[in-house]
């Protein structure tokens, strides 16, 4: 993690959000339909589970994605991911700078990890996480399971090789022509 550069994130998202308008506002209920209907769709199509979402900037919606877990056989394909993944792609760029994110349900902990490496300047979701315990989808344990040594997890984790691993770290110090991030 680069903590200075999260402070600077964080400094300049705080800045963009005094900027919302009243129409931003309004437009809520509208993004919020579209994330619902991405879901829907998606679900009637057998797509996945009944997760949509949209990123939008300036006002226009740049990014959808709907949940594709089953039917691509992709655990990493929630809806926020695949919405982030579109919204970067039509910007040209790994970050959602001024970018809001509107989202049926309250993002897992994959996703706030996406969304955080995303850097939008806020998220709107619909369903609490806990609405989405109540149909089968309980992502708790996973909040839980941060908070325990990595060798206690359900999965366990376990350092070995560091040494080895390291030359990766000193080719990156190393590299003159890096693209921070
Ligand atoms: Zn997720």
């Amino acid at each position: 993690m680069c903590n200075s550069f999260n402070k600077k994130f964080l400094d300049e998202a705080a800045k963009a959000l005094e900027q919302d308008t009243d129409k931003d506002l309004i437009d809520h209920g509208r993004f919020m339909d579209q994330a619902v209907e991405n879901a829907i769709t998606g679900v009637l199509n057998n797509e996945g589970g009944p997760f949509g979402c949209i990123v939008v900037k300036e006002g226009k919606i740049i990014g959808k994605g709907n949940n594709k877990v089953t039917s691509t056989n992709d655990p990493t394909a929630h809806a926020e991911v695949m919405a982030i993944r579109e919204a970067c792609k039509a910007l040209k760029s790994f970050q959602l700078d001024d970018c809001v994110l509107y989202t049926s349900c309250e993002p897992c902990p994959m996703c706030l990890g996406a969304i955080y490496w995303a850097r939008p300047k806020k998220v709107y979701y619909g369903c609490s996480k806990t609405d989405a315990a109540n149909i089968g989808f309980d992502d708790n344990f996973i909040y839980k399971e941060l908070d325990l040594e990595p060798g206690k997890r359900t999965i366990p984790f376990e350092q070995i090789n560091k040494e080895q691993a390291m030359k990766a770290f000193k080719a990156w110090e190393e590299k003159e022509d890096k693209i921070e991030y």
